[in-house]
């Protein structure tokens, strides 16, 4: 029997999956730790613009996103001409793809990078190429060994998901200098609103001053829009029109667009977060020592979780455990982690549970 068949390199990518919806224990509440979300949500001046855009649901939306595109390039001093949004940056990061790589061409990312990463690169027939880590962190030259005639595309979320660690700076820097010119580098910022180190940079300053380096963004994380599905790129002009190129005409719809300028401009709000994230980061990554579990050094709004490989102290036994406590956290076998949960930094009600649950479970007591 003969049907349509998809091209090279879809059928290799492993279905995406979301958490099952397995509850609590009844009269547990629910939270949801598991998808990097922000526990204050949007800010209400993007709430209020996203109802007043309901009178204008008959109209298409402005294609090129111009309101928001100059609300961001206010925000970053930066060129709205070489800014392009997108409906989530997952769609920019796949249009890079399509357009910079396809069958026969390689994209490098790192040993636990962002899953989209390798998605993007499949999708578009393009070969994954990984490159180890050091530490759950991106290294450099292991990245640079991986370069050869082929490579298109070097991927790095700079934090990176779900490890939570970053590169300075000037390893970013020495990356894009050691890569040949034709190579584009792609640093995803998703994580950056949250990063408060002197020698890290968002990856802005080599999108202005290269010819081949874009960054992204998005407004799923401290501003609080996931469900809204916004994201953009900056980047150097002719890359810019590549993408232009190919996006759909009316990619982010009026209300998404009207709802994250408004976020962008209520700094009040991006600043709680951030604040209350440091704090709740800081308390977490020694109690759960305490607790007796490794975590992995975070920047980002997340922590990394490491658990023993005895039965009874497992990732999988814990992610049980924490599900019927209402806790939800995020396992992470498809990237390649099995003894590890991914932790998303909640309100101080929810970061004190998700301790006192795994002091109960790494003492075997009953959930
Ligand atoms: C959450 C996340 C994004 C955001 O994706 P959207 O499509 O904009 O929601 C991008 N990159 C990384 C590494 C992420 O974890």
């Amino acid at each position: 029997m003969s049907h349509p068949v998809p091209r090279p390199g879809v059928l290799d990518i492993p279905q995406y999956t979301m958490n099952k919806s397995v509850g609590p224990d009844p009269g547990r509440k629910l939270f949801r730790l598991s998808a990097n979300e922000s526990p204050f949500g949007p800010s209400s001046k993007a709430i209020e613009a996203y109802q007043e855009a309901a009178s204008h649901l008959g109209d298409y939306p402005e294609g090129t996103s111009r309101v928001l595109r100059e609300a961001i390039s206010r925000a970053f001093e930066i060129d709205p001409n070489r800014i392009v949004c997108g409906a989530g940056s997952d769609v920019i990061l796949n249009l890079l793809a399509q357009a910079f790589a396809g069958v026969g061409d390689e994209a490098i990312s790192t040993a636990h990078g962002f899953m989209v990463f390798p998605i993007a690169t499949s999708a578009n027939g393009a070969t994954n190429v990984v490159a180890p880590e050091v530490e759950f962190a991106a290294d450099v030259d292991a990245i640079l060994s991986k370069v050869g005639p082929r490579t298109k595309i070097v991927w790095l979320a700079n934090p990176n998901n779900p490890t939570g660690t970053y590169l300075p700076s000037d390893e970013v820097k020495r990356l894009r200098a050691s890569l040949p010119s034709h190579v584009l580098l792609v640093l995803d910022a998703a994580y950056s609103d949250y990063v408060s180190r002197r020698d890290y940079e968002s990856g802005i300053e080599l999108a202005a001053g290269t010819e081949n380096t874009v960054v992204t963004h998005t407004f799923s994380k401290i501003h609080g829009l996931a469900a809204l599905r916004v994201g953009w790129m900056f980047g150097p002009a002719h890359i810019v029109d590549a993408v232009n190129r190919i996006r759909p005409p009316f990619i982010v719809s009026t209300s998404a667009m009207r709802a994250a300028a408004a976020a962008i401009e209520d700094r009040a709000h991006q600043q709680m977060s951030k604040m209350h994230t440091e704090r709740w980061r800081d308390w977490l990554i020694p109690e759960l020592g305490r607790v007796g579990l490794k975590v992995t050094h975070s920047v980002a709004n997340f922590v990394l979780i490491h658990f023993p490989i005895e039965p009874g102290k497992t990732a999988e036994e814990a992610h049980r455990f924490l599900t019927r406590r209402g806790l939800v956290l995020r396992p992470l076998k498809n990237y390649r982690l099995p003894h590890a949960l991914r932790l998303t930094i909640g309100t101080e009600e929810a970061n004190r549970l998700v301790v006192e649950a795994l002091r109960d479970f790494m003492a075997g007591s009953p959930a």
